[in-house]
């Protein structure tokens, strides 16, 4: 069976950057699971790239025929979840399947998955730098970055239920701890 590595943190911490660059690895045999939401695309994203983007009623649809393998209202009317055929299929290819979901999410997809998985809690240095880097990204509006802001400090709570904790400061060091813990998963060092 194939391993699965989450990734958890507020939103603006990092983790599309980590999980990309982890994807861009030489002889990596990742494969994001794509998630599915109910808010609209922003900025450059695409429908089966970066999510798959579903009306409200499809998504309530799929609830309903438990497609998901969990789902959370991230933020109010903004739905968010993990198919399980997507798992699935990328688990039959024989990839490692690399999950970006909330705190919550996460905390569930590793009870679920237990010893096939690793938990990484992305941790920004601070609120303050979080508010910069949701800024500088420049994908979302004032009041969306606010709505993100204010729930940061209840999501750092939940970091020690978390299989690893990585302060995203200074990126390079972050690639470089990101890259040596899931090394270390996929070959059995911890
Ligand atoms: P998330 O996926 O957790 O919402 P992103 O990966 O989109 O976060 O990162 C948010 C913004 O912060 C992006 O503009 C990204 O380029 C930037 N960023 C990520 N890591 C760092 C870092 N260590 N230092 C400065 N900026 C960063
Ligand atoms: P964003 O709108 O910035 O893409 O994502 C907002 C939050 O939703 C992030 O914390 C992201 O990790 C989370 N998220 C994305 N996909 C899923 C999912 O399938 N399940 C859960 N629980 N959260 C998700």
């Amino acid at each position: 069976m194939g391993k699965l590595v989450i990734f958890s943190a507020p939103s603006g911490s990092g983790k599309s950057t980590l999980v990309n660059y982890l994807m861009s690895q030489p002889d990596a045999n990742f494969a994001f699971s794509i998630s599915c939401t109910s808010r609209a695309p922003r900025g450059e994203e695409q429908n089966g790239r970066e999510y798959y983007f579903l009306t409200p009623e499809e998504f309530r649809r799929r609830i309903a025929n438990d497609e998901f393998l969990e789902y959370e209202e991230v933020y109010a009317d903004k739905f968010y979840g993990t198919l399980k055929s997507e798992v699935e299929r990328l688990s039959a290819e024989g990839k490692t399947v690399l999950f970006d979901v909330d705190v919550k999410g996460g905390v569930n997809i590793k009870k679920f998955y237990g010893d096939r998985a690793l938990s990484i809690f992305v941790q920004p240095p601070s609120i303050e730098e979080l508010s910069r880097r949701l800024h500088s990204r420049g994908t979302d509006a004032e009041d969306v970055i606010q709505v993100r802001l204010d729930k940061a400090a209840y999501e750092l709570t939940f970091a020690p239920q978390f299989d690893r904790i990585i302060v995203n400061d200074d990126l390079d060091t972050a690639k470089a701890e990101v890259v040596r813990v899931v090394d270390d998963f996929l070959n059995d060092k911890d």
